[in-house]
């Protein structure tokens, strides 16, 4: 629920949005959810005489971020496997897993990570994984904002079964889901590897018939572009785009291994891509050419992927690694600039989402933003608020989070739900999954 109420917000500094400069001694006037107004202080404060104010002091507020790729739940294996290729790590531990996965599970695996996510900045994120009705509920209970989907196989899921009752929950959730101011769901076929082209065209049917969105893993590695080629003859985006879902509603993840010819595909047809940069150095995958794919007019947004191939969900640290990736690489310190970066982790993830009142602090947005604390040794100075924020800024250092006008951390305390419960439940998950993998490998 938003908040029913009208406040001001002050601050030594706001950041408006990628494009604007910051905002000395600034304030925001919220009401109902929204920002209403913002400007200095001093102004504000006498165009709105009489309005609660809160002043934060010493702090950055900047517009929340999106992790526009990630699997929430997936905490709970954080650190099982590493050191370890895709499909190795997929087939031999983390599918093995999951087939024993149960709701609880996904449940607290998400609701830690939601106090993870609030704690780098994040008030919005997309998540694709199995049980997703729980991770749903933990949305709802936390109040944070997500576009969320049922994740869809070809094979048996150990959240719904056959596939057709995968199709059937993710229909059901579309209905049941359709005005929630912070909820959106979006059709979610896992990857051209697991899903034939049967079950895409059930998958983008379903989403065609309710306006929906469509996100699936694209392009990751070298292993994945063989294997379509061998089995359809195509390239991934090729695959797709004979089956006609080259579109605007689809929102691919990765997208490592793309041809000039295909950035150009992408950038025509209107999708957009989750750059997950710490994923996809810690997998082997390769490095995503984002310079090119912006270049092209590509919407690029910014996602950590799942914890368990991170190994953290701190946005935060993934602006740092997407543009210094991209410097090394190409040897050139001009590229992917810190204001880029913070676009991609903030206005573009939220339009990709379909959140298009999201990403900014402005008049008609969403009063969904953070709160960075400026009173450390390792953000001082402050000659640039977007500098902090992209080079310097961890997790630890961001002391509330509002979505939709609501605090749900402040002052660094987590206001909605308790976070050392969801830390000890996934403790003891992690020794029923330690169990588990004992059991298995003794004969
Ligand atoms: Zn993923």
């Amino acid at each position: 629920m938003a908040e029913k109420r009208e406040f001001l917000l002050a601050a030594a500094l706001i950041l408006p949005a990628w494009d604007r400069e910051p905002v000395k001694d600034g304030a925001l006037l919220i009401k109902d959810g929204r920002i209403e107004a913002l400007g200095q202080r001093e102004e504000l404060f006498s165009r709105y005489p009489g309005f609660p104010v809160e002043d934060l002091g010493e702090v950055l507020i900047f517009p929340g971020l999106v992790n526009a790729h990630t699997h929430a739940s997936m905490t709970i294996f954080r650190g099982l496997a590493d050191d370890l290729p895709l499909m190795t790590w997929l087939h031999q531990y983390i599918f093995p897993v999951e087939s024993h996965l149960k709701s609880e599970w996904v449940y607290w695996g998400a609701k830690l990570a939601v106090a993870e996510m609030l704690r780098s900045g994040v008030t919005c994120f997309c998540d694709m994984y199995l049980f997703e009705p729980w991770v749903i509920r933990v949305v709802e209970e936390t109040g944070v904002r997500a576009a969320l989907g049922e994740g869809l196989f070809d094979f048996p899921s150990p959240g719904y079964g056959p596939l057709e009752e995968g199709l059937k929950l993710t229909e059901s959730l579309l209905k049941n889901f359709a005005d929630h101011p912070r909820i959106r769901i979006m059709v979610m076929p896992h990857a051209v590897y697991t899903c034939s082209p049967e079950t895409l065209k059930k998958a983008f049917s379903l989403a065609e018939r309710y306006g929906a969105r469509v996100h699936l893993h694209l392009s990751e590695t070298d292993d994945e572009v063989r294997e379509c080629l061998k089995r359809y003859g195509k390239r991934p985006v090729a695959h797709l785009k004979e089956l006609g879902f080259l579109q605007e509603n689809l929102h691919i993840a990765h997208a490592v291994e793309l041809t000039d010819e295909e950035i150009e595909e992408l950038s025509r047809a209107g999708v957009s891509v989750a750059h997950c940069p710490e994923s996809n150095l810690k997998l082997g995958s390769g490095v995503a050419r984002v310079p090119e794919m912006l270049a092209a007019g590509v919407r690029v947004t910014l996602g950590t992927d799942g914890p368990a191939s991170n190994n953290d969900l701190d946005l935060l640290s993934e602006m740092r690694t997407a543009a210094l990736i991209q410097k090394g690489l190409r040897r050139d310190p001009t590229v992917l600039p810190a204001r880029e970066v913070f676009r991609l982790a903030t206005e573009e993830g939220a339009r990709a989402l379909g959140f298009s009142r999201c990403g900014r602090l402005e008049p008609g947005f969403e009063a969904d933003l953070a709160v960075l604390d400026l009173a450390r040794p390792d953000l001082t100075p402050v000659h640039d608020p977007l500098s902090l924020l992209v080079y310097s800024a961890r997790a630890g250092a961001v002391s509330g989070v509002m979505v939709a006008g609501r605090w749900l951390m402040r002052k660094g305390r987590l206001l909605t739900f308790d976070e050392e419960e969801a830390r000890s439940r996934v403790t003891e998950i992690a020794h029923e999954i330690q169990d588990l993998l004992a059991k298995k490998s003794t004969p």
